[in-house]
């Protein structure tokens, strides 16, 4: 688990300084906005969606370290992926950050997603890794906000 640990640092904070999508996209097609009260982590997510698959997809924001982390990774996995196939990694995420799944043996897509599994060590940080996921999730799905309280 050490060795997850360190790699998990190391991404946070790399994405975190450099975060990938990090603008807003002008024409999308669909755009929620997020809010995290309990760490004060609020964002926006931008979807430009072709042949229902994601052609393009960006956010903005401010938040914690894990937030934008999670968000940068996010928009770097989604593309080019259809909305089935992000209601899958939606659904494997939220259960992986909430220990109802083992990275190790239960089957999943997450690839590199499986980063956040670190957060399952610090449980205040849970809202934070998956706040991007459920503002994408309301976008998808026509809801302008969500809050995850
Ligand atoms: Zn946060």
């Amino acid at each position: 688990m050490s060795e997850l640990s360190d790699l998990y640092q190391e991404v946070i904070l790399d994405h975190n300084k450099n975060p990938r999508n990090f603008r807003d996209i002008a024409d999308a097609d669909k755009t929620a906005d997020g809010k995290n009260p309990l760490c004060g982590d609020a964002l926006r997510v931008y979807v430009s969606l072709e042949n229902d698959k994601v052609k393009d997809v960006a956010f903005k924001g401010s938040g914690c370290a894990i937030s934008k982390a999670s968000a940068s990774m996010m928009t770097q996995v989604i593309k080019g992926k259809s909305k089935q196939e992000i209601e899958v990694l939606f659904d494997e995420f939220h259960k992986m950050v909430t220990g109802e799944l083992d990275i190790e043996s239960d089957e999943n897509n997450l690839g590199k997603l499986k980063i956040f599994a670190g957060v399952l060590e610090f449980p205040a940080r849970v809202k934070c890794a998956s706040l991007s996921w459920h503002t994408l999730h309301a976008a998808l799905n026509d809801e302008q906000e969500i809050s995850t309280e």
